[in-house]
């Protein structure tokens, strides 16, 4: 960089938890960030899943430089509470935003992202360039921003992943639109409520939004008792001890609640599951009630409505112009991935990580929060919340503070094991706690041997 572009802010696509993070480590830093939020105020994506309780306390919700930008007039809530989306979103994230004040644009949607006048294949002094960031106002007006670096904390919460066992749309899936959704339902939402009430209910996926929404639904058939309100659970997988989460085991006491919840809406009658099914396809009958098919041929009775939470996938479309070096499988930054893979494992523990492994070719380039973790589950806001510490701390040329993080992050209690197919060892291994039984706090930078990998 030469000096006319360090003096250029740097640009942080999206104001959710990590991104205005990323800008209060970096105004700690006195370094000079610009959110760049496509939503009309802070935390967008939070506040559309707001009406769900986070499994998180508010003491691993809230970021220490974040805390300290918001003090003196700020009182964090209680600690050891858990806050809806919505709280985190009203106490937290909107007061964060607006003391980041003008270096906050919301309705601005970041399109593209590259080098001044250099594409993707141009070498000659491309580090010297700046990143040119194409966004488009709330008006529709195109506008170029120029900046010295770019985090892009934009989330995944806007791609969900389709039906299909194959990663793709299943045939049928989008003309049968009218009746999926891709969200965990509002069911204190008077329309939400009528649409599943009386119903039968499709829930398609094996993670915390699956289980969340299959007790929800368990709540609503029990509140309306004699309804007709039924859900059928669809796992690609069999049933293993590792399907309902790690429960008691779980070091997060609430994320292992939300798999034992789901157990008990099948234990009690109020869901069926059905196991290994694949799905192909998705037909109407005669009264337009939707019947899956699996790939090996089975047909499911028909359901009125199909809840889909298969789950998230990054959006790599506006970083088409950047030399990024994402694994083929995750797609997620390549040195990351083989620690969060979960064809390996399970855990959710992480081998702690900043800026090192978020780094690309594309120096000065890094991709954060849940959209770091690519297509992997297991994202917690506290890793994010080190990411960017580590970056902001590399970006003041702070290296000795960039590759010392430490952080112990909770395992789900599932550990060991493949964590997308079923494969026999896998319940062994949970049974004996895998190769993950004890969590540790580590300094970026060491060989990743020493953390016992997992
Ligand atoms: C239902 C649910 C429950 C969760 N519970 C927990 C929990 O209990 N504990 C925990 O630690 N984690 C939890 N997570 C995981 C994770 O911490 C959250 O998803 C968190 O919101 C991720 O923060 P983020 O800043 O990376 O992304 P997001 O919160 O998704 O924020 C991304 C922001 O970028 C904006 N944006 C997107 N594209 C663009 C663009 N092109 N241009 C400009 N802006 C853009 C969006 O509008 C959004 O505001 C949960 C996730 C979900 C979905």
């Amino acid at each position: 960089m030469n000096a006319s572009t360090e003096a250029l802010p740097v640009a942080v696509i999206g104001a959710g938890p990590v991104g205005l993070a990323a800008a209060a480590h970096l105004t700690g830093r006195g370094i000079t960030p610009l959110v760049l939020e496509a939503g009309t105020s802070a935390a967008t994506a939070v506040r559309e899943w707001g009406h769900v309780r986070l499994f998180s306390t508010w003491s691993e919700l809230v970021d220490p430089a974040a805390e300290k930008l918001l003090a003196p007039g700020w009182t964090a809530p209680d600690g050891g509470s858990y806050p809806s989306g919505a709280d985190w979103a009203a106490l937290y994230l909107q007061p964060l935003a607006d003391v980041l004040g003008e270096k906050v644009r919301y309705g601005a949607t970041v399109t593209g992202v590259s080098r001044l006048g250099r594409d993707r294949i141009v070498d000659a002094d491309r580090e010297q360039q700046p990143f040119t960031v194409r966004i488009v106002n709330a008006d529709g007006a195109e506008e170029r921003i120029l900046a010295s670096a770019v985090i892009d904390a934009s989330g995944t919460w806007s791609t969900p992943s389709p039906i299909g066992g194959d990663g793709l749309p299943a045939l049928g899936e989008k003309a049968a639109a009218d009746r999926i959704s891709y969200r965990i339902p509002d069911l204190k939402d008077p329309a939400a409520r009528g649409r599943y009430a009386g119903k039968r209910t499709a829930v398609i996926g094996s993670g915390a939004s699956a289980f969340t929404a299959l007790a929800y639904l368990a709540d609503l058939a029990k509140a309306d008792d004699g309804s007709g309100t039924h859900a059928t659970w669809i796992l690609r997988r069999g049933i293993s001890g590792s399907t309902f989460g790690g429960g008691s085991a779980d070091q997060l006491p609430a994320r292992g609640a939300l798999g034992l919840a789901a157990k008990a809406a099948v234990d009690n009658g109020y869901a069926d599951a059905v196991t290994g099914f694949r799905t192909d396809a998705i037909q109407r009958d005669h009264d337009g009630r939707l019947v899956l098919v699996a790939e090996d041929g089975r047909r499911l009775d028909a359901v009125d409505e199909v809840i889909v939470l298969t789950g998230l996938r990054p959006d790599l479309s506006f970083l088409d112009e950047l030399r990024l070096a994402l694994d083929e499988r995750l797609q997620a930054p390549v040195d990351l991935a083989p620690l969060i893979d979960p064809n390996q494992h399970s855990c959710g523990t992480v081998y702690p990580h900043g800026v090192n492994e978020l780094s690309h070719p594309e120096q000065g380039v890094y991709l954060v929060g849940m959209k770091s973790y690519g297509r992997a589950p297991t994202f917690l806001a506290m890793t994010g919340y080190e990411q960017v510490r580590s970056i902001a701390a590399h970006l003041a040329g702070d290296q000795e503070a960039a590759e010392r993080v430490e952080l112990t992050l909770p395992e789900t209690g599932v550990c060991g094991g493949a964590g997308l197919f079923d494969q026999p060892q896998a319940a062994e291994e949970t049974s004996g706690g895998g190769c993950c039984a004890a969590p540790a706090t580590l300094t970026i930078g060491a060989p990743a041997s020493s953390s016992g990998g997992c």
